[in-house]
């Protein structure tokens, strides 16, 4: 069942009185088990729903609409269906000690996968739960394989249905439906022949399999060697290797590259960011892959666009470590742009420790420890909108609000693109001196990718790859 959390004004739920809080039992005689049913069973022009009241009464609605009308009614969130493994590699273990409560949750949910790119492993899905995405044709689908050979995967997701997954692959894809594939690189277990393997019998699975990305493992200073270690740079660079045959004969016979390392590969085995053209249509960029390529090029495109902005003095962008090469390159093209010196800020991590480079896994004391002093009247600081939620939260449970007061009288801005996020800033500007604080949104092309409570991926300024983050994937 689903619970009604919302009713439209005037909507034909609002008509029949329909309450916040009543659960809706049954469209057409069929039950609902969640948000998605209640959507797919409520396309319907004819319906009839079964409600349960929150005074245990049950009540009956016959509805005829057109087919534009919307009933009005919105559910409350579905409780997130969480995972049977124990990956070696998991996420969760790289959780500090006393991390917020939302930090803990396991999820492994087909409906975030269908409906905000989440990666899950199916484990959790029986041949019922399978049909049921056959028959809701839920596609395109985000699976967390890591590994095809069946005996590895039950190793790695420590779980004696991961060995299910060619089979449940090849059930989804005969469905019609059609997955992204992703390999979590963890050396000495699914890289080598393993990572091979993979790649070949994904590939030969068709056209179905949209993508693969092959994306490091990430570890924190809670779970680093527990028992995974991380990549090593030598070891980075052949996984890249690894990729290309099977990128040439799928640019050949698919006409797209079809699988693609991860940005933090790259950034792991000191290699050359790929050009635009190694993305094809930038299939995973919500999931960090190609991230940084667009954050060069964008920024290649914008900086012309730059100029001085009012009473800005100096420019600080505050970033995970591994971006600073990246931000120090742009810094003279907007010191000249906006006449005032650039200073890039590179903060180490200490919540999760220094294996976390990213600027997405930030957390608010760390910036603040790194950017707090030193701070001035006329300085601009840019942070990564990707450590933050849609709280404006940063993963510590520091709150975006608090940092800023505590950079005053610096002004403090977020964004995901440098040009845009300088320019949100001058249009701010203009916008506080007409008594308006609606300039200080900036949009992006680049959207972070919290898809579930605790699933921050890189952003300005850091951009790293969701993938390498501990906490982006299962
Ligand atoms: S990595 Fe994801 S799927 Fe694996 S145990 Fe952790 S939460 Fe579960």
């Amino acid at each position: 069942m689903v619970r009604i959390a919302e009713i439209g004004d005037g909507s034909i739920a609002d008509a029949l009185e329909l309450r916040i809080g009543s659960r809706i039992l049954k469209v057409n005689g069929a039950r609902v088990r969640d948000g998605i049913d209640f959507a797919f069973l409520t396309a319907e022009e004819e319906l009839r729903l079964e409600v349960l009241d929150p005074d245990g009464t049950t009540v009956v609605c016959e509805i005829s609409r057109d087919p534009s009308e919307s009933l009005g009614i919105v559910p409350a969130p579905d409780t997130i269906r969480e995972c049977a493994n124990e990956c070696v590699f998991c996420f969760i273990d790289g959780n500090p000690p006393g991390a917020r409560d939302p930090l803990w949750l396991r999820d492994d949910d087909f409906r975030l996968s269908f409906t905000y790119g989440s990666y899950v492993t199916l484990t959790n899905l029986g041949p019922r739960g399978l049909q049921r995405l056959v028959d809701q044709r839920l596609s395109p689908l985000y699976v967390s394989v890591h590994a095809t050979n069946p005996e590895l995967r039950v190793r790695l997701l420590k779980n004696d249905r991961a060995g299910l997954i060619m089979d449940q692959l090849r059930f989804l894809l005969d469905g019609g439906l059609e997955v992204h594939a992703q390999a979590v690189l963890c050396p000495d277990w699914n890289d080598g022949e393993e990572l091979d393997r993979t790649i070949r019998e994904l590939y030969a699975l068709g056209d179905g399999i949209l993508s693969l990305s092959v994306v490091p493992v990430g570890l924190t200073r809670y779970n680093l060697n527990r028992p995974v270690r991380l990549l090593r740079p030598g070891e980075a660079v052949a996984a890249i290797a690894q990729t290309e045959p099977f990128r040439e004969r799928a640019l050949r016979r698919r006409g797209k590259h079809w699988c693609y390392a991860a940005d933090e590969l790259f950034l792991i085995g000191g290699c050359d960011v790929p050009e635009a053209g190694y993305y094809d249509d930038w299939p995973l960029l919500e999931n960090g892959v190609g991230a940084l390529r667009n954050l060069i090029d964008g920024f290649r495109a914008g900086a012309h666009r730059l100029g001085p902005v009012g009473d800005v003095r100096r420019i600080r962008v505050v970033t995970g470590t591994s971006m600073r090469p990246w931000f120090e390159g742009f810094a003279p093209s907007i010191s000249t742009a906006m006449r005032c010196p650039v200073e890039v800020v590179a903060i180490d991590n200490r919540y999760f420790g220094p294996s976390v480079t990213v600027a997405g896994l930030l957390a608010g004391d760390d910036i603040l420890r790194g950017a707090q002093e030193d701070t001035k009247e006329g300085d601009l600081v840019l942070l990564p909108a990707t450590a933050l939620n849609d709280d404006r939260v940063f993963i510590d449970g520091v709150a975006f609000s608090e940092v800023a007061a505590r950079l005053a009288p610096a002004r403090v801005r977020t964004g995901y693109q440098v040009v845009e996020t300088l320019l949100g800033d001058a249009r701010a500007d203009s916008a506080a001196a007409t008594g308006s604080r609606s300039g200080m949104a900036i949009e992006s092309l680049v959207t972070a990718a919290e898809a579930s409570a605790g699933a921050d991926s890189g952003g300005l300024p850091g951009v790293a790859s969701a993938a390498a983050a501990p906490s982006a994937n299962p």
